[in-house]
């Protein structure tokens, strides 16, 4: 991807972990590195069509000096998401934050710390098979919508379904989301796991009756095998009710792990 550049902008702050440095203030030089479509502003010549990387150099120097952080990684993590919110043509970021004077006791030219953050792109399972489904469902997605650092939600459509893994129970009502995050995975996972109980959601049986359940079904490229938290969904190209309503929203996105889009895992499951 193309990218704006921002090298070694001065701005004197009072991040530290010695009150003289909270007190007195010192220098930092920020690098940033920012990824996004350069084509359209060079195409037209039209700053609309880009981000300006001056007001990117203003709100960064006004953040830090507005904020003080013990530490140059939180200092790090908080103006990366706020550069990031600020500027929606951002996908992604290398931000750097160097300490010319670092009290080290030593000469050194500065000790810096450097970290990538972007919007991930990300497909929700989800379904309802008590009371009024669609209910739970569009309740869901309007939070889902609100939060502030979620955008860019599309909902499939809604799909009927019998219920999965041999529990008697109501139909399923289904569908799948796709939305932009700038959440960790755990984070996400923190988040739709609020919802569930906000619907009221009690786990009772494996696979039982549930008022509200948001799956994460693919967080980008991303992959875990830890039990709290599997990505991609394991079960997903064994489940109709999954890979139907996905189909809709992303038919040629590919599975990190087995490479089959999500088409060809519908046909082979259509066809198995
Ligand atoms: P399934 O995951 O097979 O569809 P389920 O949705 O009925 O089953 P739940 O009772 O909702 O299962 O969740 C059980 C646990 O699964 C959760 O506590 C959560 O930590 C864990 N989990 C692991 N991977 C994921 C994931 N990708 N999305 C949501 N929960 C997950
Ligand atoms: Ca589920
Ligand atoms: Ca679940």
């Amino acid at each position: 991807m193309d990218s704006i550049i921002i090298r070694e902008l001065e701005v004197y702050a009072g991040h530290g972990v010695y009150k003289e440095e909270t007190d007195c203030g010192q220098k930092f030089l920020v690098n940033a590195v920012l990824n996004t479509n350069l084509r359209q502003a060079g195409l037209s010549d039209d700053l609309s069509c880009s981000t300006d990387y001056g007001k990117v150099c203003h709100f960064i120097s006004d953040y830090l000096r507005q904020h003080t952080f013990l530490l140059i990684e939180a200092a790090a993590e908080h103006l990366a998401d706020e550069i990031l919110l600020a500027f929606p043509m951002i996908m992604e970021l290398t931000l750097e934050i160097c300490k010319p004077s670092a009290p080290v006791g030593l000469p050194l030219a500065y000790a810096a710390v450097q970290i990538r953050r972007g919007w991930k792109k990300v497909y929700l399972g989800i379904g309802s098979n008590m009371g009024d489904k669609k209910e739970y469902l569009e309740e869901a997605i309007k939070k889902i919508c609100a939060h502030e650092k979620i955008r860019k939600v599309k909902c499939s459509e809604l799909l009927t379904t019998a219920p999965y893994g041999g529990v008697e129970q109501e139909d399923f009502l289904n569908g799948a989301v796709e939305l932009e995050t700038l959440l960790t995975p755990e984070q996400l996972l923190g988040f739709l796991q609020e919802l569930e109980k906000e619907a009221g959601r009690e786990r009772l049986i494996h696979w039982g009756p549930r008022t509200l359940d948001l799956d994460i079904l693919l967080f980008q490229d991303y992959v875990s095998d830890d039990p709290s938290l599997t990505v991609p969904h394991p079960d997903m190209e064994n489940r109709m009710f999954v890979l139907e309503p996905l189909s809709q929203l992303c038919p040629y996105h590919v599975h990190p792990i087995t490479g089959k889009s999500i088409k060809q895992m519908l046909k082979e499951l259509q066809q198995a």
